[in-house]
């Protein structure tokens, strides 16, 4: 577990943990100019905030990047797209439509938008390629970290983000034994003492399973005020915002 950095607007990873030329970081709510229970760098247009400020707060981000992100229409699954298959969206971002991973290469940057589920960073350890990936718990039961790792290929270098400890991420019991017959571990008792799943820690042995080396957040978003948390705010009777993780290659 790491102290990821804390930065103005995206918290960098440290340079000397990412192969040459690739740039890995996670944003906050901090820097925007979103308001209310969107406040500050929510960066979804499709959680009900005023799609101006989301606008704002991507430019602000991009600018901080040096490049354009290509963005995801995530959807729980386990599809892998590629950055070079993007296109301008009607709002005027770069997006490959449908998937939950995209592939980056040499001149590429992408974003994973995330309030709660795993924003995870993979990178070939050669630099040439990389995948920035939304990880719920549908689609790390789907393996979709397996279905990235076999188009990055075996040296690879990984990186997870804040997201949901066991110890907040209530399911039912039902659910939580299912996931735990397929990956076994990831059943975890709560702070309520119910059912619940810990997402990250075993997305990092599927990782660890197959050779690749990570690096995880111990922030846990439903526990930070820094971070949007989904569950946080349904249970706060409020809406959220989301933050990215993010990856570019030069
Ligand atoms: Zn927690």
């Amino acid at each position: 577990m790491h102290e990821f950095p804390r930065d103005e607007l995206v918290d960098w990873i440290d340079p000397s943990l990412v192969p040459d030329g690739v740039r890995v970081g996670f944003t906050s709510r901090a820097g925007g100019t979103s308001a209310g229970d969107h406040a500050s760098l929510n960066l979804g247009f499709h959680v009900d905030d005023v799609p101006h400020d989301v606008s704002a707060n991507r430019d602000l981000v991009q600018r901080e990047v040096g490049a354009e992100l290509t963005w995801m229409v995530q959807v729980h699954g386990n599809t892998v797209a590629h950055a070079s298959a993007a296109r301008t969206g009607r709002r005027g971002y770069l997006g490959v439509g449908e998937a939950d991973a995209v592939i980056v290469e040499s001149g590429e940057s992408a974003a994973v938008m995330v309030a709660d589920c795993v924003p995870l960073i993979v990178v070939a350890a050669d630099g040439s390629r990389a995948a920035a990936v939304h990880v719920g718990r549908a689609g790390y039961d789907l393996g979709i970290a397996h279905a990235v790792h076999d188009e990055l290929g075996d040296d690879a270098i990984a990186f997870l983000g804040p997201s949901i400890c066991g110890q907040c991420y209530e399911v039912g019991e039902e659910l939580a034994r299912e996931v735990d017959e397929r990956w076994p571990g990831t059943a975890v008792t709560t702070r309520w003492g119910t059912p619940g799943l810990a997402i990250a820690g075993g997305l990092e042995r599927q990782l660890r399973g197959r050779g690749v080396r990570t690096h995880r957040s111990s922030i846990c978003t439903y526990e930070s005020k820094r971070h949007y948390s989904h569950r946080r705010a349904t249970h706060e009777g409020r809406k959220t915002g989301r933050f990215i993780g993010l990856v570019q290659i030069k």
